[in-house]
């Protein structure tokens, strides 16, 4: 279960210990930009953390002193050193898409935005690896890797807007983990660039193992400035919606296609009446009454094959729509998965928020049991994935459930039938992702945040020590 509830805080920073990190800025000639009007204060120290009613009311009212926007990594320096001169929270800000109140700055203090540090600093021509500072948003950076015949392996549905810092840093997967896996997963992640928060900031490069630590910790024990990463081959991907008026028939798809050899990027699946939900992209029909969706992300060799494949196993699975993505409009496919599908669901059902979960081989009884307890509170949407190499079912059920408590007993339920849950419903990264303390994330923040200003409270092996 998790720990919903503030963890324990440091002392918001006195309004002049914030006014002499401002002054040092401003006398030191950084150059950065400094701004102090509360609309900003409020619009810079959220993300979409609504999407959960035990983290909304939590982290309401908690609000940056100053934001401090940077575009070279010499400002961050001089951000880290005044902040640790003054020992004043820093918070560390991307797009902030995320959406467990990751960069929320639970004690105040300085939130520091990083989506000024775009320059793509090199695409080896030889691996396709790639080097760009931490504020390169990630739609930019594969059009910037599109010329040499390259791809990000991983992104979020919220590609267009993320930046590839806030992903390493709060992100786990998304388009691609059915081929790539997850972020954490070794060989996705090669180096990093870090900026330690102490009066003399170190600037440090971190490669193999060294990264992992820093690897989706929310910033908490150092500011990436720069990442490396691996790519992938570009592909031509083609929308593809499958239309089934039978659940099992679609959720044994959903199983069955990621095991052959049509090459895939996602494949997601929609139970109808979130289907209904949704806002297709042009010229696709809208869904027919009872119809589930299954959404691929297809290579265009595998475009001929796939309706053999359906009629050949029975099911009545019936191609819907197809189109090339990039080219037509209207919202893309990409953006009806993941927690785009959550985000257009509470479009229309503001009340409703959502888990996260692997689910257990075979899915089909764990599903059917959360049907028969909570009926149409819980409704279906299945991600396919790749977990340590195999090929598993995610999910991200849409509930109707406004209690931490209402939600525990889903989850237990949930556990207690083999699936494993990413709460997110948690303000830690321990509690958003494994559940147990990390000892090497604590001792990286021992490293690079000795003080503890970093990202207060997220990281509850710093607390707990
Ligand atoms: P932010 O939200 O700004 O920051 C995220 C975390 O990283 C914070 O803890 C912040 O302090 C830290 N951080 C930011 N920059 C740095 C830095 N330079 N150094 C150190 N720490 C830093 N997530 C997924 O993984 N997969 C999905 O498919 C997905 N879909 C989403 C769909 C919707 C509609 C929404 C609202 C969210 C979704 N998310 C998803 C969550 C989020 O969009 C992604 O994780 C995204 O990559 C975060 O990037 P950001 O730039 O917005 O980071």
């Amino acid at each position: 279960m998790s720990a919903y509830g503030l963890p324990p805080l440091p002392e918001a920073p006195s309004p002049e210990a914030v006014a002499a990190v401002a002054v040092a800025l401003e006398r030191g000639g950084s150059g950065v930009q400094l701004l102090r009007d509360p609309a900003d204060l409020a619009r810079l120290s959220t993300d979409f953390h609504d999407y959960s009613p035990v983290l909304t009311p939590l982290l309401a009212g908690r609000v940056a002193q100053l934001v401090v926007l940077a575009s070279r990594v010499d400002q961050v320096m001089a951000v880290a050193a005044a902040c640790a001169d003054q020992a004043v929270p820093l918070t560390l800000r991307g797009a902030g898409t995320g959406n467990y109140g990751q960069c929320v700055p639970l004690a105040g203090g300085v939130v520091l935005d990083l989506s000024g540090l775009q320059r793509v600093r090199q695409i080896d021509p030889h691996s396709g690896v790639l080097e760009a500072e931490a504020g390169c948003r990630l739609a930019d950076l594969d059009r910037a890797l599109a010329p040499h015949g390259r791809a990000l392996r991983l992104a979020p549905s919220t590609w267009r807007t993320a930046t590839l810092g806030g992903f390493i840093a709060g992100g786990s997967g998304g388009i691609g983990s059915l081929r790539w896996g997850f972020l954490r997963d070794p060989g996705n992640l090669l180096g990093l660039e870090v900026v330690t928060v102490e009066p003399q900031p170190r600037l440090l490069r971190l490669e193999g193992d060294g990264v992992q630590p820093l690897n989706h910790a929310y910033g908490t024990n150092g500011i990436l400035t720069a990442l490396t990463v691996a790519t992938a081959a570009a592909v031509p991907w083609e929308q593809v919606v499958i239309g089934f008026s039978d659940w099992e028939a679609a959720l044994e798809a959903a199983r069955d296609l990621p095991a052959t050899a049509l090459e895939l990027d996602a494949l997601a699946l929609l139970e109808a009446p979130v289907a209904t939900a949704l806002p297709w992209p042009q010229g696709c029909p809208g869904p027919e009454p009872g119809e589930h969706r299954l959404l691929l992300l297809a290579a265009p060799d595998a475009l001929p094959v796939l309706p053999d494949w359906l009629a050949h196993r029975g099911g009545g699975g019936r191609l819907r729509w197809q189109g090339a993505q990039g080219r037509g409009r209207g919202v893309p496919l990409r953006e009806l998965t993941w927690n785009h599908t959550t985000l257009h669901w509470r479009a229309r059902h503001p009340g409703w928020t959502y888990l996260q979960m692997l689910l257990p081989q075979p899915e089909a009884a764990l599903i059917q049991a959360v049907r028969e307890r909570w009926g149409d509170a819980v409704l279906w949407h299945l991600e396919a994935v790749r977990q340590s190499g195999s090929a598993r079912l995610a999910a991200l059920p849409l509930v109707q459930l406004a209690t931490a408590s209402e939600l525990d007993a889903l989850m237990a339920f949930c556990r207690d039938r083999g699936a494993f849950i990413f709460d997110p419903h948690g303000l830690t990264v321990e509690d958003g992702g494994l559940g147990v303390v990390d000892a090497d994330e604590v001792a990286a923040k021992l490293a690079h945040d000795p003080a503890g200003l970093l990202n207060p409270g997220k990281l509850r092996g710093w607390s707990e020590r």
